[in-house]
């Protein structure tokens, strides 16, 4: 057997700068659909995924949390791989730039470029001085386009820059206009859409300036080898972050590396896909191939810039507060139902709203209706009337036009389909699909095969028979076609309808030349998208929301003890009003038999009295508490300790080296139940 043609497809690498949220969830989600539909066109797919781990932003975050940068990147980036487990993304490589091989690699990279010419004959690589103003989140120098007046606001993050000098290496970028202008002329497929490759184009025709592309004011990055960097005043400097990040495409698969990942990178490399949010197309359409083309490196064959998810017509972003979290769309309506709707709802390449009151609209008219209601329909009817066997169709002659129209429609179907997903144009391409969908649900309202098993006369006997092969073998081609889509559902209907072959592994060319077999089982048939109840699916959603904001953002690894001169990490009023205190009073306190430092009290804390252990015992008699306001953390998860529950947690200062509880008290009086903000 010939050996399959490589795809070689990327996310953007994610920046942990914080927790992945449905943004990020989005460009995944769809890399994955594109690697499932791959294989399914006979490729050897691979997605490869990450996270970008360097630069000034991260060293900021975690002197602001008072933890090691490494400690930030291990668990920010443990958080984006739990997510995509969560989430049932297929990856097939995780890279993490502060990885020993991502250095290889970068140092690989650079080792070429420092021998390079740029196309003007000078060197690529040469020290200079830069200044300008540069905005640190983005960690790019910015023109009079980048920035809004008056104190020179970056157009992206709405924050001012900074006018910063530096003495650095740059990369010449200048010189590679003219390459690059005839990089998008002859190949207009390597950036897209359209609107994506224009920004670009007149963003290069308008002069590219030199690219500083080391940096001596930040620690937390790869340094640069001290024989080419080291400038008279002999300074440190770390490699510019973006550089270091879009090297990451190709750490991950092998570069640098001798024997089997060396030969992965030769397999994989040029990459066949880049995809990206519109936000940082200029470093990937712009940037990287000049990089590339300097490294005497093969170019990407494409990148596609995807669209922002809106919410509330704004981006989502920290700072607005608008964060959607897949989690509790996952929980309640299932990862399947999440897929469709980005996929169906936003037009792959603009930007898209999202809503729930959207998704649950789009659940129950396209998922609870036309797909699950076709699947049940014509499942319990085989099951009904032919004791769960496939029937067999009358032969052809005897078949009344109609019963021709779905086959022939099958190939023009699967066809669209092929062209659309080429074009990354999903929600055409479920279009296509859904025109199947509609097409066999209209010939079921035609025929009535109901009314068909009523009668039973052996003409009706054998009509039923065609119409529900006919039915029930267009439901086995849209399950196939979604099964990219929808990993998770179409499998069960492909279990429903019998099928033994292993869906993930069908390619389109087995799809189009099979059908379904006569007289197989079916299976048990279960309805796979129950129809939602509007109000109280909302209500679920924001229930999980609650729950999973509780949930701490960071898995906690052992906590340093912290010196009392590393200040922690200031957080937004939000993070301090999700922890809900409120006054109560000690009705009860006793002490634990065989528990020297617990006191067992309950609380009145206004709506209920709670149990609460508190670890005071050593400093308080119990019976100087009894009728005494405290503060109690009502929100904290019940904790078990000898035995008994403590639902809530007394709020002291810690004194002294012998950490001594001092209890909060009012000097005031204070109704019970209070909450304290
Ligand atoms: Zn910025």
């Amino acid at each position: 057997m010939a050996e399959k043609q490589k795809y070689y497809l990327t996310t953007p690498l994610y920046y942990v700068n914080a927790a992945p949220h449905l943004g990020h969830a989005y460009s995944t989600l769809v890399a994955d659909t594109i690697r499932r539909f791959k294989r399914m066109q006979g490729y050897d797919a691979f997605l490869l995924t990450g996270n970008d781990e360097h630069g000034q932003n991260i060293e900021r975050i975690a002197r602001d949390r008072g933890v090691p940068p490494q400690q930030q990147c291990d668990e920010l980036s443990a958080q984006f791989r739990s997510l995509w487990e969560r989430l049932g993304v297929q990856y097939d490589e995780f890279i993490r730039t502060t990885e020993d091989r991502h250095k290889v690699a970068v140092l690989e990279l650079w080792s070429r470029l420092t021998k390079a010419s740029a196309p003007d004959g000078s060197p690529a690589i040469y020290r200079g001085k830069y200044s300008g103003w540069y905005c640190p989140r983005c960690e790019e120098f910015k023109d009079e386009a980048g920035m809004r007046e008056p104190d020179h606001q970056c157009a992206v993050h709405d924050q001012p820059c900074q006018w910063t000098e530096e003495e650095n290496l740059f990369f010449r970028l200048s010189a590679y206009q003219e390459p690059l202008l005839r990089l998008y002329e002859d190949h207009p497929e390597f950036l897209r859409p359209e609107t994506r490759r224009n920004e670009v184009v007149s963003f290069v025709r308008g002069g590219l300036r030199d690219l500083s592309i080391s940096r001596t004011t930040i620690k937390w990055g790869i340094p640069v080898p001290k024989s080419e960097a080291e400038p008279p005043g002999g300074m440190d400097h770390v490699f510019y972050v973006w550089l270091d990040a879009l090297t990451g495409y190709m750490s991950g698969i092998g570069l640098g590396q001798d024997g089997k990942q060396g030969e992965r990178f030769a397999k994989l490399w040029p990459v066949d896909l880049h995809l990206v949010g519109k936000e940082i197309v200029r470093f990937h359409a712009a940037y990287w191939p000049a990089f590339l083309m300097a490294a005497g490196l093969p170019l990407p064959r494409a990148i596609f810039a995807h669209g922002w998810l809106l919410f509330d017509e704004g981006k989502m972003s920290k700072s607005k507060g608008n964060i959607v979290q897949p989690d509790p769309i996952r929980e309640v309506l299932g990862v399947d139902a999440l897929r469709y709707f980005l996929m169906r709802e936003i037009p792959f390449g603009q930007d898209g709203n999202f809503s729930y009151d959207a998704l649950i609209t789009r659940y129950n008219s396209d998922l609870a209706n036309d797909l699950g209601n076709l699947a049940s329909r014509v499942l319990t009817m085989i099951g009904r009337y032919f004791g769960g066997e496939i029937p067999y169709p009358s032969p052809l002659p005897q078949r009344l036009p109609q019963d021709l129209r779905i086959p022939e429609m099958v190939p023009e179907i699967i066809r669209r389909y092929a062209a659309c997903m080429d074009r990354f144009e999903f929600s055409g391409a479920l279009e296509a699909v859904w025109e199947l969908i509609a097409a066999v649900n209209k010939f079921l309202v035609e025929t009535e095969p109901w009314t068909l098993a009523e009668r039973n006369t052996d003409d009706d006997r054998s009509r039923l028979a065609t119409v529900l092969y006919a039915s029930a073998n267009a439901l086995r081609f849209t399950t196939a076609l979604l099964s990219p889509f929808m990993p998770g559902a179409t499998e069960k209907i492909w279990r429903q309808l019998g099928q033994t072959s292993d869906l993930s592994t069908l390619t389109l060319e087995d799809l189009s030349g099979s059908s379904l077999g006569v007289g197989e089982k079916i299976g048990k048939v279960e309805p796979v998208f129950p129809r939602l109840v509007r109000e109280e699916t909302l209500q679920r959603l924001r229930q999980a929301e609650e729950q999973s904001a509780q949930k701490p953002a960071a898995p906690k690894s052992a906590p340093e003890p912290a010196a009392a001169s590393e200040p922690l990490a200031r957080l937004p009023i939000e993070e301090f009003l999700k922890w809900e205190l409120r006054v109560g009073e000690v009705l009860v306190a006793e002490r634990i038999k065989g528990a020297s430092k617990l006191l067992r009290l309950e609380v009145d804390i206004g709506t209920e009295v709670r149990q609460v252990l508190a670890g005071i015992a050593e400093h308080y008699e119990p019976e100087a508490l009894v009728g005494r306001k405290v503060v109690i953390l009502v929100n904290l998860e019940p904790r078990k300790m000898r035995g008994l529950e403590s639902n809530g947690m007394l709020i002291a200062a810690s004194v002294g080296k012998e950490d001594r509880p001092v209890i909060v008290s009012f000097t005031e009086d204070v109704p019970n139940g209070a909450r304290l903000r």
